[in-house]
């Protein structure tokens, strides 16, 4: 594992953090750090509230990036709760391989931090109905 992945765990360790903002809305369970092509660092966290309103870290990440007017994805890294394992959602999925049609499958997932397993979004979506 290069040291990039490093960089991305500690970007996303750092805003990590549950907290309470109102009676309704949660953020922070799980975060995630998204590397752009050119080789920024963008980071978001989930939030939850009571009416499905929320957001997972990922698709925060990735709006992050967008909002700083970078529109292509080269990695992404997620710290789970309790700093498990586990792929995107298929909402991220969605949102990814509409970003970057002809693209996408090439985006690289850490699936296993711990392990330093990584997957392609290609080989988490091998069937997607963009190409
Ligand atoms: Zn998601």
């Amino acid at each position: 594992m290069d040291k990039v992945w490093t960089e991305m765990y500690e970007a996303a360790k750092a805003v990590l953090g549950g907290r309470t903002i109102s009676d309704y809305v949660t953020a922070g369970e799980v975060s995630a750090a998204v590397l752009s092509k050119s080789g920024k660092i963008y980071t978001g966290v989930c939030i939850d509230t009571c009416s499905t309103l929320g957001i997972c870290a990922e698709r925060n990440a990735i709006f992050n990036m967008i909002t700083n007017g970078e529109y292509e994805i080269a990695r992404v890294l997620c710290i789970p709760p309790n700093e498990g394992k586990g792929a995107p959602c298929g909402a991220c999925r969605e949102l990814m391989t509409q970003l970057m049609p002809g693209k996408y499958k090439d985006i690289e997932i850490m699936i296993d931090y711990a392990e330093g397993r990584i997957m392609t979004l290609g080989e988490l979506t091998p069937e997607w109905w963009i190409d």
